[in-house]
């Protein structure tokens, strides 16, 4: 079996190694700098706090597995390693309590027991909270304490037992590559071969990043952490001097959070300035020199950064008065741009991996994951929001990485809206269309670095030419933010006459080369090998049958295809797919390269989209001219311009692929010939209401790795007739036939609420799914929401969406609810 070398013995590194065992594989190596009983890195000083509840399916069900691992994880003294003391996050505001009730719902939507709870019952949960102050509370009964020094040492111990080899007084100071695969780790002297390398480094992973050359997208930063002196009213509570009785404690109005610690109070703090640790000036050393109270992860405590948050704990827990801080640290530990963890294989080295920005929290979890990758090429479950390719190039310079991630400490617990886009750095990305967007008033929202329309102010003026039925009802105050009745003018112009809408960020490449349709036919669930000008809506699967991504692909000329794909991880995929290809084949080549930033994509879509083309090109665009579902090389005013007869938002019309350079001119041409047709720039909003009465699913939002095609309704993705191999075809049936869930479309009975994904959905009165994309349909006139819901759960069915507390009546129809014929998108 491959030898697998680890670097760091912290929660993570540990945990993989143990993992891998529990999978079989014990060839493993785990190296560390530290000592192994106490290595001195973030894991060695974490006061283990539990919270599952996060938006992320996947964080959740990772840290449901932690509490689950660690209280199996039984020491010496018969003890767990994990406290189930309950975890309570406190309101002192109306608008936390209510997000309480929004948080409750995560919980409930992916599994966790949550309740939300009065103020009188978090005083009998946590007496030392001040009655004036707490308005509520949300409850989760099963978070708790991971005692994390314990559970790791533990595993540690069970790995050693199964044969996997630890070092410790170890440092990795490089790591050998040859033919773009890991070879070895090198640590001064030493040299250890490897076929995979796992950074499992903490906050230290830019360093090991570097050593491969594969940017590491994390900032490590200081975060307080201090005890107060012995509380009277703690005397005796606690057995264990760092034991604990009552729950884990958020206090998020105050950035603040709390644990018992025997008879004194742990305090952590993220209401200070952020403090970026500059990893090259961070003190070393010796294994024999690392204590408790001295670890390279751990910086002197700064009084004058904690002051107000001392006043506003002992405001908080009065009792507190009565005490000092005993002592406090400045914890190392890593953020992100976007806050998630760092999790998979290297874009640009194969065999190494990386498991870093891990909390304790999830540690347990994203282990598991990880050595199903390594021994399987897939995780059980959805590793999207924390793969490491997920971030554009922009997105990994230190400087973008450094703002983003102070960005983040700052707000972790802040209440943000879902469609909330930052606000520094922005103007990052912009398409082509920029000025032209800013000129007719766009509100941009950002993604992956790139400003986006979300509606445009310039359509206002249509408001009150708007007819009275595609007007939608008001909106509650939360699904109002970041929304504009203007989204209403545009999918009715859209629908009746004619819209551009700036496709530009969504993901492109160029495959190219002798082998593109051969290498291409092995990945997908379509014919690549169709003639030039076909274009095809393909899924990407695992070898397990899961769906990794959906593309659209175009077969431009024989060795040229151009894919839409989903992300930065498509093309990591497809990069080492090439890679493994062209290693196979030695008379063949393919090549994979992102075009998205040369090139640009207008969608020209509605029922007048003929007549604006009829205008500005020769070229025959008739249904004849060019059916569904082909492409062609036009010319729209002496512009080059790839179109393709597709739609998103289920109307006629095509998406306009031009380079960069003569972009600008082509979103002129067009917008000058549709005048006379009531042409409109629309955005997002409207887009994405479109979409969903169209019911086209959005991969990472609707479909996951977790999912098939037949449960995810993408079963016509999968060509029956299509006779060639292709990654995951032999697992499908069995994949289908185990699948226990299916995404459905709701709508919203009382015609008015709008709800924003992630809501819990019950079926009978129980929490049985959840919600993945929401929207008002203008078009159809009704609030759609999509959601996973169990199989046995039918059309016509009732069902209850809970939105901040409240159950809202659904109704499961049949999708999708707008043209089910084609008849609009066939012309
Ligand atoms: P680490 O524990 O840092 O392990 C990385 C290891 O890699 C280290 O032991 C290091 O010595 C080794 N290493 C690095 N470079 C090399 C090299 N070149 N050669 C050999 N070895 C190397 N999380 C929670 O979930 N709940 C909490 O309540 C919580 N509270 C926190 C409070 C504070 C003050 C801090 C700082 C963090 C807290 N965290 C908490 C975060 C949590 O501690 C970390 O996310 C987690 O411990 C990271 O584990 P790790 O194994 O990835 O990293």
């Amino acid at each position: 079996s491959p030898r697998v070398v680890i670097i760091g013995a912290g929660i993570v590194g540990a945990n993989l190694a143990d993992e891998l065992v529990q999978l079989g594989h014990t060839n493993t190596l785990v190296i560390e700098q530290g000592p192994l009983n106490l290595p001195g890195g973030s894991t060695s000083h974490a006061p283990g706090l539990v919270f599952s509840s996060n938006p992320s399916k996947s964080m959740t069900a990772f840290a449901q597995y932690t509490i689950e691992k660690l209280t199996s994880l039984v020491g010496a003294d018969g003890r767990g390693s994990f406290l189930p003391v309950g975890g309570l996050e406190i309101a002192t505001t109306e608008a936390r309590l209510q997000d309480l009730h929004r948080r409750a719902g995560w919980n409930r939507s992916y599994g966790v027991q949550a309740e939300v709870i009065e103020a009188a019952d978090c005083l009998k949960k946590f007496p030392m909270l001040n009655p004036e102050k707490v308005l509520g509370g949300l409850f989760t009964k099963n978070d708790g304490l991971a005692l994390a020094s314990k559970g790791t040492s533990l595993v540690i111990e069970r790995a050693q037992a199964a044969g996997v080899e630890f070092r410790d007084g170890t440092v990795v100071t490089d790591i050998e590559q040859s033919g773009g695969k890991v070879t070895a780790v090198i640590c001064g002297e030493d040299r250890f071969e490897a076929d995979i390398v796992v950074s499992c480094a903490g906050f230290w992973g830019p360093n090991i990043g570097k050593m491969v050359g594969t940017p590491i997208p994390l900032l490590p930063l200081g975060h307080q952490f201090a005890w107060s002196t012995p509380a009277p009213s703690l005397a005796g509570i606690n057995e264990q001097p760092a034991g604990a009785t009552r729950p884990i404690l958020r206090y998020q109005d105050g950035d603040l959070y709390y644990r018992e610690w025997g008879d004194r109070i742990g305090i952590g703090s993220y209401a200070h300035r952020p403090m970026p640790v500059d990893l090259d000036t961070l003190a070393r050393y010796a294994p024999s020199e690392i204590t408790e109270e001295r670890m390279p992860s751990s910086l002197a405590f700064t009084p004058e950064d904690f002051a107000a948050e001392w006043e506003a704990t002992q405001e908080l827990l009065p009792d507190l008065r009565n005490t000092q801080i005993q002592r406090g640290f400045n914890g190392i530990f890593s953020f992100t741009p976007d806050g998630g963890s760092l999790v998979g294989e290297s874009r640009e080295v194969d065999g190494f991996f990386v498991a870093e920005a891990v909390w304790v929290t999830h540690a347990p979890g994203i282990a598991r994951a990880v050595a199903q990758l390594i021994t399987s090429g897939q995780s059980e479950t959805d590793l999207s929001d924390c793969d490491l390719n997920r971030f554009e190039d922009v997105q990994t310079t230190k400087e973008y990485v450094s703002e983003t991630s102070q960005q983040n400490f700052v707000e972790i617990y802040d209440i943000r809206h879902p469609l909330e886009p930052r606000l520094k750095p922005r103007n990052v990305r912009t398409s082509p269309f920029f000025a032209r967007q800013q000129e007719l008033g766009a509100f941009f929202l950002e993604g992956t670095g790139w400003e986006r329309p979300h509606w445009y102010q310039a359509n206002a003026a249509l408001l009150d030419q708007l007819p009275q039925e595609w007007a939608a009802p008001a909106r509650d105050q939360w699904s109002n933010m970041f929304h504009s009745p203007i989204a209403a003018v545009e999918a009715w112009k859209t629908r009746t006459a004619v819209a551009m809408f700036d496709m530009t960020p969504l993901k492109r490449v160029e495959i190219t080369g002798p082998g593109a349709g051969q290498m291409l036919q092995g990945l997908t669930t379509a014919n690549m090998l169709r003639a030039p000008g076909m274009v095809s809506y393909t899924l990407l699967l695992n070898s397990a049958g899961s769906i990794t991504s959906d593309i659209t692909v175009a077969r431009i000329s024989e060795q040229l295809y151009q894919a839409g794909i989903n992300s930065n991880v498509d093309v990591a995929y497809l990069d080492r797919e090439a890679r493994k290809f062209n290693e196979a084949n030695p008379g063949q080549w393919v090549s994979v390269r992102d075009i998205t930033a040369g090139t640009s994509c207008i969608g020209l879509w509605g029922p007048l989209a003929p007549e604006v083309m009829a205008k500005v090109s020769e070229d025959d665009l008739s249904n004849d001219g060019l059916k569904y579902f082909r492409t062609k090389q036009i010319s729209i005013a002496g512009i080059p311009v790839t179109a393709m007869r597709l739609s998103y938002v289920g109307e006629f019309g095509w998406e306009l692929y031009a380079s960069a350079d003569v972009s600008a001119r082509l979103w002129d041409v067009l917008f000058e010939a549709g005048q006379e047709h009531g042409i409109i720039a629309g955005g997002r909003e409207a887009f994405n209401s479109m979409r969903l009465e169209k019911g086209f699913r959005s991969f990472g939002t609707d479909v996951t790795t977790e999912h098939e095609p037949e449960q995810a309704g993408l079963g016509f993705a999968v060509k029956a007739a299509k006779t060639a191999d292709f990654v995951g075809k032999d697992a499908l049936a069995s994949r289908a036939a185990a699948a226990t869930t299916r995404l459905r479309c709701l709508t919203i009975d009382d015609g008015t609420s709008v709800v924003l994904g992630k809501e819990p959905v019950y079926v009978d009165g129980v929490p049985a799914g959840y919600v993945t994309s929401a929207a008002y349909g203008y078009t159809v006139r009704k609030p759609i929401a999509y959601a996973w819901l169990p199989s046995s759960v039918e059309t016509g069915d009732s069902v209850q969406i809970e939105y901040f507390g409240r159950l809202l009546t659904a109704s499961v129809v049949d999708d999708p609810l707008y043209d089910p014929q084609m008849d609009r998108l066939r012309g």
